[in-house]
């Protein structure tokens, strides 16, 4: 067993990379996706579960955690990993963002964030010193970096002065994150959608010197084709030999488009969110279960896939229990759409081995172009 964490690339196709992060607690296949575990726990989904589809990595929320049960207390009963029964890695981000969205009452300084818990109105401050603390309590083994950053559309001026304030506290966290063998801490590089300020953050965050590189501030309300934009130069502007992580994308879609310009690791909610509405992805792109063409449909949600919702379950039963708010619905769908997210990815790395990720990606937007299966 390694006791250190490193990245190795083993294969590009075109500016796709097929990789393996290796860490004391286990191998990351890259490119990865990461399902959200904001409370300790996938919604819906017992760990197992979660590792059977393919996860080799969960991400975990400082901001939730550390309001509720708080990271000391999961650090008394032995960690994070102990506490919700995943022995794989855990990512955990730095509570920045979450702030900035769920929070109420925040107050920004160059120190960091006071805010009040939108639990119960009590209050907190983050800063990087503390952000630090927090991921050490809970035991993560990727660690990000204390950051801030504006929804976009934001001007320039504001992208500017938020992007030099998270490299100040970039090399803060870097400082108070010291030196732990087998944890990894990763720098976030900021600068909204101009090309300057991203490769001036990027220049920053090198110097400072990371395990990884993530390219944040994406996924704000820019639309996808900003994003690619923006993903055509700023993966190129990190480290080649480093992974790269593009936080919170996405759909499908944005993952494959991602992967194709050079990123390696992903996390999104939206698989096991969609799961709890009724919706599923599938390879012939989105499935409203609650639709009443599913009512006396006999046939699997998509015959292909392995999981237990298409395997044991028609579409008729999954609109059932759906329609009737019974909890097995979010179980199966939620189930469904984490599998579905870890064959694409099983899918891209596989091509990008063979070097023929373009006729997969390809193939993959042929078969959503095609729409579900007609109804019966
Ligand atoms: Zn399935």
């Amino acid at each position: 067993m390694t006791t250190r964490f490193a990245f190795e690339k083993l294969a590009q196709d075109g500016k796709a990379r097929l990789g393996r992060i290796t860490t004391p607690r286990g191998d990351i296949r890259t490119p990865a996706f990461m399902p959200v575990g904001t409370a300790a726990t996938v919604k819906a989904m017992m760990p197992e579960s979660v590792a059977q589809t393919g996860a080799d990595i969960l991400l975990g929320n400082t901001y939730h955690l550390m309001l509720r049960p708080t990271a000391e207390r999961i650090d008394r009963l032995g960690g994070l990993h102990t506490f919700m029964n995943w022995s794989k890695p855990i990512l955990t981000d730095s509570g920045g963002f979450q702030v900035m969205s769920l929070a109420g009452l925040r107050k920004l300084t160059e120190d960091g964030v006071r805010f009040k818990s939108h639990i119960d109105g009590s209050e907190h401050m983050l800063s990087p010193e503390r952000s630090m603390e927090i991921q050490r309590l809970l035991g993560s083994d990727i660690v990000m970096c204390f950051d801030e950053c504006p929804a976009l559309p934001a001007d320039r001026a504001r992208i500017e002065e938020s992007m030099r304030l998270s490299m100040r506290w970039a090399a803060r966290s870097r400082e108070a994150f010291g030196d732990r063998p087998g944890y990894a801490l990763f720098g976030i590089q900021q600068g909204g959608l101009e090309e300057d300020l991203r490769g001036e953050s990027a220049a920053a965050l090198r110097e400072i010197g990371f395990e990884g590189y993530a390219i944040g501030g994406l996924a704000v309300g820019e639309g996808q084709e900003a994003m690619f934009g923006c993903l055509d130069f700023a993966p190129d502007q990190l480290p080649e030999d480093k992974p790269r992580y593009l936080m919170g994308v996405g759909k499908p879609d944005d993952i494959v488009g991602a992967v194709k310009r050079g990123v390696d690791m992903m996390d999104c909610v939206l698989p096991s969110r969609s799961g709890r509405t009724g919706q599923a992805f599938t390879r012939h792109g989105v499935v409203n279960i609650k639709n009443a063409r599913h009512a006396d449909d006999p046939r699997p949600l998509d015959e292909n896939c392995t999981c237990p919702a298409c395997r044991n379950y028609s579409r008729a039963y999954l609109h059932h229990v759906f329609r009737s708010q019974e909890m097995i619905s979010g179980m199966l769908l939620t189930w469904h759409n984490l599998q579905y997210f870890q064959d694409i990815m099983a899918g891209m790395r596989d091509a990008i081995g063979n070097g023929a990720f373009a006729a997969w990606e390809a193939d993959f937007h042929a078969g959503r172009a095609e729409g579900d299966i007609p109804p019966l």
